[in-house]
């Protein structure tokens, strides 16, 4: 199912503590969160008025940037039955929360569940108690596993968010936590690189070299392996590194990290360029020229930005010139290296043994 989403942002309403990465007024550029309520109306129709119902997709209302079940319940209620207003007129299909796993129970999703959410979001960012001890989340992994147990109880789509990198976090860890959320089982995954934001006690902590945030090489080759996982698992990652929007991008918001605006990119781009160098290694490749064959949806990622897959396979393996064609009866995800004898073929699947 594909979602046209109105966001609705409450930004750190509902917390109860400030966790350590996070300034979600600089973030999503809104201010002023006590205004939310009377502006939640007026955005949702100003969206409505703009783009309409889209074919094909469901639209949803989306409290996103605090903890929704952290909020006074009355607020709770004023914000879910104005939501559901909408919902009640046709106007739109459902309404989405983001929060934290140590504010759900059972009382509370059927809360949600009565006023027509149907996707709740949980910030778990890692499954590492220590990393989140020291990310000052103020939960543990088994509060993550408590709230994924009540959620699945109820007719809802549970979707997980997780932050590579975070202090304490290590390769090891950040794989583990990957291996657990797919044990979990969500129906999605969020994946955010951590960043140093300005105005947080990360960037003090940074600032006093107390922390090295990963290098965006290590975090392209972190994600491409978690994503690797959870492509084998079926469970989509519907979102890679933060989205770009000019609050993010204003010079000396982010202080340091593996920003970039195409992260997910370079990320499917880096298991591509892997495929490759699976297939020439194992095919006996005296030619000077290559020929590659991909589906027109993974081209560019194939290619990579600016051509770099190519330019470095080239580099690497010494070829005059690599041909790429789209082809139709590729299957996503797959790649074809042509010789005049043979084709030889892979999916990412093959990248983990
Ligand atoms: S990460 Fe979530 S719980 Fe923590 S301060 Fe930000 S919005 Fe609140």
């Amino acid at each position: 199912m594909r979602y046209f989403i109105i966001p609705i942002f409450v930004p750190h309403l509902g917390c109860p503590h400030q966790c350590i990465f996070c300034n979600q007024r600089n973030i999503t550029g809104v201010s002023d969160p006590a205004t939310t309520p009377n502006l939640l109306e007026e955005t949702v129709s100003l969206y409505l008025e703009t783009w309409g119902k889209k074919d094909g997709f469901k639209t949803q209302i989306a409290f996103y940037g605090g903890s929704f079940t952290g909020l006074d319940l009355e607020l709770q209620k004023s914000l879910l039955s104005r939501a559901h207003n909408f919902i009640s007129r046709g106007e739109v299909s459902s309404i989405r929360i983001s929060t934290r796993p140590d504010y759900i129970d059972s009382e509370i999703v059927s809360l949600l569940e009565d006023y027509g959410v149907d996707t709740v979001e949980l910030g778990v960012q890692s499954m590492a108690d220590r990393v989140l001890t020291l990310s000052g989340r103020g939960h543990t992994s088994a509060d993550v596993e408590m709230a994924v147990e009540t959620i699945k109880g109820y007719d809802l789509e549970l979707g997980l968010q997780i932050m590579p990198g975070l202090p304490g976090d290590t390769p090891d860890l950040i794989m583990n936590t990957v291996d657990k959320i797919i044990k979990i089982g969500p129906d999605f995954v969020r994946i955010y690189p951590t960043l140093v934001i300005k105005d947080t006690p990360l960037e003090k902590l940074y600032l006093r070299g107390g922390f090295l945030p990963m290098t965006l090489d290590e975090a392209v080759s972190i994600c491409k392996n978690a994503l690797v996982k959870f492509k084998i698992a079926d469970i989509p990652v519907i979102r890679l590194g933060l989205q770009s929007t000019p609050e993010l991008e204003r010079q000396g918001t982010i202080i340091a990290g593996p920003y970039h605006p195409s992260f997910r990119h370079l990320v499917e781009s880096a298991i591509f360029f892997d495929m490759a160098e699976r297939l020439i290694e194992k095919s006996p490749l005296y030619d000077e020229r290559l020929t590659f064959r991909v589906t027109s949806e993974d081209y560019s990622y194939f290619c990579g930005q600016k051509n770099g897959n190519i330019a470095k396979l080239k580099e690497r393996y010494k070829k005059k010139d690599i041909k790429v064609i789209r082809e139709m009866d590729v299957k996503k995800g797959t790649l074809e290296l042509v010789t005049d004898s043979s084709t030889f073929c892979i999916d990412h699947r093959k990248l983990i043994n």
